[in-house]
């Protein structure tokens, strides 16, 4: 008013479903004859997805450095692991306290799936990359996870994105979605319905929704999400997020949480549907 200047202000509000809005205002002052500023014209644009997608790459950039820290990690302890696991097998045969060696080799075994992990996060970009259709990529899953899972309840919604097809690795989504849905179990010890939804966004990308009504999450917890060893868990190794935030960068996707402690959680996947230009 003062000024007589355009003025842009970013803000942000609650949208009627209780989500997070990101809004960009740009409000231009509209002069009468005699110069005085009688309105002001806004512009408000929904910038919440650009937002989102930018504090993502930002973390992005963290998990590269630990990538590599991670690739010399598992390169030095690979080699004595499966050594002593020969072993641990041979002593077994002896039927020595056999119950200890099963004990030993219980661990060992976590200790290799840690160390898998790790050396997927020093992988270069897949070139396992295919047309792949979602709905039934999604069933599969779905079905997969169900099974691991009996006493809680998998309800799959595909609206309309039944016959949409992904470019993208799929051993790797796949990945993502065991992964996502695994977390969701675990927030629920005693059973319950987890809901996955899949739908268009806009044009050009999916978005896949899993929801829960599991433990939740605080704020300071859902900004420390993708980092690793950052578990709450007895036996989480915090990298299961940190995998799954890779894995989607690789698909030039994003994803996103909402959380509440008690009240569940909100995953976001999102995912392009073009298949990106051949720069090779
Ligand atoms: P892990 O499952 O091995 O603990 P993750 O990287 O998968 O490691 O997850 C890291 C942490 O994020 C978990 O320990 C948990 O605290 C939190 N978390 C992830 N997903 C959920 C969810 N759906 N509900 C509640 N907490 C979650
Ligand atoms: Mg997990």
């Amino acid at each position: 008013m003062e000024w007589k200047l355009p003025r842009a202000v970013t803000f942000s509000c609650q949208h009627r479903n209780g989500s997070k809005l990101i809004l960009e205002a740009k409000g231009t002052p509209v002069q009468n004859e005699q110069a005085e500023v009688e309105q002001i014209v806004f512009i408000i644009r929904n910038s919440t997805a650009q937002v989102q997608a930018e504090e993502f790459l930002r973390k992005m950039d963290k998990i590269d450095v630990v990538g590599q820290l991670a690739a010399g990690v598992a390169h030095e302890i690979r080699n004595p692991v499966t050594s002593i696991k020969g072993f641990v097998q041979l002593l077994r045969r002896d039927q020595w306290k056999s119950e200890y060696f099963d004990i030993m080799l219980a661990e060992f075994h976590q200790l290799e799936s840690i160390l898998r992990e790790f050396v997927f996060l020093t992988q270069q970009r897949s070139h396992q990359f295919e047309s792949q259709n979602l709905a039934q990529l999604l069933r599969s899953v779905t079905q997969v996870a169900q099974e691991e899972a009996p006493a809680h309840q998998m309800v799959l919604e595909i609206d309309d994105v039944e016959e949409t097809c992904l470019w993208c690795d799929q051993s790797q989504i796949r990945q993502v979605f065991i992964h996502l849905l695994s977390n969701a179990v675990e927030s629920m010890p005693d059973g319950g319905t987890i809901r996955i939804r899949a739908l268009r966004s806009g044009h050009d990308q999916v978005m896949i929704q899993i929801v829960d009504k599991g433990c939740g999450m605080s704020e300071e917890r859902l900004k420390r999400l993708g980092e690793p060893f950052y578990s709450t868990k007895e036996k989480g190794t915090g990298l299961g997020l940190m995998i799954t935030y890779k894995i989607i960068q690789y698909h030039d996707g994003y994803i996103h949480f909402s959380s509440a402690p008690n009240q569940g959680t909100k995953v976001e996947v999102y995912l392009p549907l073009n298949r990106p230009t051949d720069t090779a």
